[in-house]
């Protein structure tokens, strides 16, 4: 869940991500400020 370019945490995409080690991840690293980068191929849904 950690960033690859700052090593922060990634903002979560749901509520299943807001777990209490994530939270303390948080408090450890900080919080994730870059731009999501772009995920070619992501968009299909089914
Ligand atoms: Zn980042």
């Amino acid at each position: 869940m950690l960033c690859l370019s700052c090593n922060r945490v990634r903002p979560a995409l749901s509520r299943d991500d807001y777990t209490a080690e994530r939270a303390r991840l948080i408090t450890l690293h900080g919080l994730c400020v870059c731009k999501p980068p772009p995920r070619p191929g992501d968009t299909r849904r089914s």
